[in-house]
């Protein structure tokens, strides 16, 4: 008698622990869910940190930070150079004046009127310096 007792109580007991369980491996997973949020949001604010340290004291004589701000810079550098390929590739300038998007081979920015090419290739001034002798 007393071990039935104990026997169906062991046995509820562990359906109690799987239920528990399941609720605990929810709870587990939003709160890991949370850590994951959270450490987000530090990373982002750790980035923004970084960007205003960049922009207004990149410097300053830290030797780590300035190792860290040379990298952010030749990273935009390369991505610079990246750009100027894919211009390159469809053909597009921007703009020195207004910046708007014209093609590389335009005289003109079609935006602004900026003069985007020299017009002295055109004429031969060569035959001048020959005429002196
Ligand atoms: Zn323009």
């Amino acid at each position: 008698m007393d071990f039935f007792q104990k026997l169906g109580n062991t046995l509820s007991n562990t359906g109690k622990d799987i239920a528990k369980k399941t609720k605990d491996m929810s709870d587990i997973s939003r709160l890991n869910h949370e850590i994951t949020k959270q450490q987000e949001a530090i990373a982002k604010t750790y980035s923004q940190i970084g960007k205003f340290y960049f922009e207004n004291y990149s410097e300053l004589d830290y030797p780590e930070l300035k190792e860290l701000c040379n990298s952010i810079k030749e990273a935009n550098q390369k991505i610079e150079g990246f750009k100027s390929e894919i211009i390159q590739i469809k053909g597009i300038i921007n703009c020195p004046n207004c910046n708007a998007e014209v093609s590389s081979t335009a005289a003109f920015c079609g935006s602004c009127g900026y003069k985007l090419k020299d017009e002295t290739v055109d004429t031969p001034n060569e035959s001048t310096d020959s005429s002196k002798e």
